[in-house]
């Protein structure tokens, strides 16, 4: 043998493999690759064997061979008899450095020679990878065929290699911890969302092969935010420490649990129906319930309301099964917290918010339009845009029967996007086309005002709108919003701004369903309000000379604020009339015309 082209051969090999260390992700990949490297760096190395892990506690036994002499290190075990201790690979790891040993001459090779001996083995050098402090460390063991063939070569080359293999097992070691500091929440120790959202994901396609169902818990701490402010973020930390482990001991062997947000968790129960998965969360909801820290000598307690859904029944995705869970959690607390809840008590619900998203793909949302009248002049002034529902036999569904599902699942801001869109569209091209010059009401919803993006988007088409209309309207444009009192808005200074940009630009406000709450008369007092719409049940009862004074009273103060008021739910002749003597401005309802879906 050449032993200098040989030593040439084998550092070009050699260094061409670093960078299939560098690309091993993790401590065990960076070692198959530099055993497969250093066996193919010559014909003479016949055998490269790797292991990893805790050497100083356990037997050592090959995780991975490579080379046509493989077979010898089936069933190679290095315990940790003093025999064994004795052993190339066990001093190689001792002192952090290589060892080199002539197979047939070498007496620490113990037991092992003889079949060493049969596979034609003559040379071992045992190369220790990782930092000898750390108690997760490796060893890769190779031998030649020929006798003091690594005597000859030299080892340099050998040991940087394996070197270069210790910085890789490093990084890769790293990466592992970043991953797991990256996937788990401080807190608790438990998965955090981006972690466990890929665990549903693979526990939906696992159950969508096996045909097996599957559960979501979703948990949420009740009024939580009251023990923040009582006792402090810290205590509050430890009472979620307490319950996440609580949750975690209470659940089975086979369920996952993560943190899905602040206070909220996500249990897993793989292979357990929505019968199964109420039992557990019964256990669980109560197990919390028995939880209790001691701050001070006092006991701090906490509750929790959890919602479930099941697979295949609530949901076809894994997307759709956590919102189930969360209308059913919506409604465990709605309905009195500490208590569980399952999304198939929802259902309905459900199948109204899959009607809605359907119709709002296929165009099948559309408005019906109610006219408005002048009580004096009995002439159209103005119309209401109201939501219609066309279902799959092309029969129109009234609001009521979906507005509240609608509300409850947060989807009311597509609704009024929908039919504002088509009413502004309706307007221009009414005007365009040397129509009447009426008022067009739409409703706006408190959960519209929370989409900022739709607000952009509906002021962008405003300006459209008006530009294909091609007429000058002036400064006052027929578009009115309708905010209704029956929906708390929140903060009155962002609605304030919210409604800002379609204020300036022309658009005026009504108070919808006046009467009906507690807020309206700070609506009127912060908002610039133009109109004043009569809640419909007051009008209903007119012939009480009780509720004709409220109207009347209500009346004074609009026409006091310069308002226009308008009359709901009119019905026949003799309404319109007492409220036209009452001095009620505009009136809607049957006796002036049904809604009407105008054609497309
Ligand atoms: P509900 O019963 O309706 O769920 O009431 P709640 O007070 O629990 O709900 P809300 O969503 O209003 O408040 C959640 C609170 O959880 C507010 C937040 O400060 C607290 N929280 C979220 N994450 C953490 C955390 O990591 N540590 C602590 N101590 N508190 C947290
Ligand atoms: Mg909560
Ligand atoms: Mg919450």
């Amino acid at each position: 043998m050449e032993s200098i082209q040989e030593q040439l051969l084998i550092n070009q090999a050699l260094l061409a493999a670093t960078q299939s260390l560098a690309q091993g992700s993790t401590p065990d990949e960076v070692l198959k690759a530099a055993c497969n490297a250093l066996v193919a760096s010559s014909k003479h190395i016949c055998l490269a064997w790797m292991y990893l892990g805790n050497p100083d506690s356990e037997t050592i036994s090959p995780s991975y061979t490579v080379g046509r002499a493989s077979e010898y290190t089936e069933n190679l075990i290095i315990d940790l008899s003093p025999e064994a201790m004795q052993g190339p690979g066990r001093r190689s790891l001792a002192s952090n450095q290589p060892v080199l040993v002539d197979v047939r001459s070498d007496q620490t090779f113990g037991i092992w020679r003889e079949r060493a001996i049969q596979y034609d083995l003559q040379e071992a050098l045992t190369l220790p990878i990782g930092n000898p402090n750390e108690t997760y460390r490796g060893l890769i063991v190779i031998f030649a065929d020929s006798p003091a063939y690594f005597k000859q070569v030299g080892i340099e080359a050998f040991v940087a290699f394996s070197q270069l293999a210790t910085v890789a097992l490093q990084q890769a070691n790293l990466k592992l911890m970043l991953e797991k500091m990256a996937s788990f929440d401080h807190t608790t120790g438990l998965m955090n969302r981006r972690a466990f959202t890929e665990i549903i994901h693979r526990e939906y396609a696992q159950s969508k092969r096996s045909g097996k169902p599957f559960s979501l818990l979703l948990m949420d701490l009740d009024r939580f935010k009251l023990i923040n402010d009582n006792y402090g973020h810290e205590t509050g930390d430890r009472i979620l420490r307490g319950i996440s482990e609580t949750s975690r001991s209470t659940l089975r062997s086979c369920d996952w649990i993560g943190r899905w947000g602040g206070e909220e968790f996500l249990a897993i129960l793989p292979d357990t129906d929505e019968a199964e998965a109420q039992a557990i969360a019964e256990r669980l909801r109560e197990s919390v319930d028995q939880f209790s820290i001691e701050l001070n000598g006092q006991l701090i307690k906490a509750t929790m309301s959890i919602g479930i859904s099941s697979f295949p029944q609530d949901g076809e995705t894994p997307d759709f099964l956590i919102r189930a869970a969360d209308a059913a959690l919506y409604e465990a607390k709605k309905t009195g917290r500490n208590r569980v809840v399952a999304a198939k008590e929802k259902h309905e619900i459900y199948s109204i918010a899959s009607k809605i998203n359907n119709a709002i793909a296929n165009n099948r949302l559309v408005p019906a339009y109610q006219v408005i009248v002048d009580l004096k002049t009995r002439e159209t002034v103005a119309e209401e845009a109201l939501a219609r529902l066309i279902d799959e036999n092309g029969k129109p569904i009234e609001a009521m029967q979906f507005i509240s599902a609608a509300t409850e699942l947060q989807l009311t801001h597509l609704i009024d996007s929908e039919i504002i869109k088509r009413t502004m569209n309706r307007c221009a091209g009414n005007i365009a086309a040397g129509g009447e010059r009426i008022a067009h009401f739409v409703n706006l919803s408190g959960d519209f005002l929370l989409h900022q993006e739709l607000i952009q988007e509906l002021f962008i088409e405003a300006q459209a709108a008006c530009l294909t209309c091609g007429i000058d309207l002036g400064p006052v444009k027929p578009l009115v919003l309708e905010i209704t009192e029956r929906q708390l808005l929140g903060d009155m200074n962002a609605v304030k701004a919210k409604l800002a940009p379609f204020l300036d630009f022309g658009m005026r406000l009504a108070v919808d369903d006046f009467g009906s709450g507690y807020s309206s008369f700070q609506y009127l007092a912060e908002l610039p309000v133009s109109f004043l719409k009569i809640e419909g049940s007051l009008i209903k009862q007119i012939r009480d000379n009780r509720i004709r004074k409220i109207i009347g009273r209500i009346d004074d103060i609009a026409k006091d604020l310069n308002l226009i008021t308008v009359a709901e739910f009119v019905e026949d002749a003799d309404t319109a009339n007492i409220l036209c003597d009452i001095g009620i401005d505009w009136a809607q309802g049957y006796y002036f015309g049904r809604p009407v879906i105008a054609p497309c």
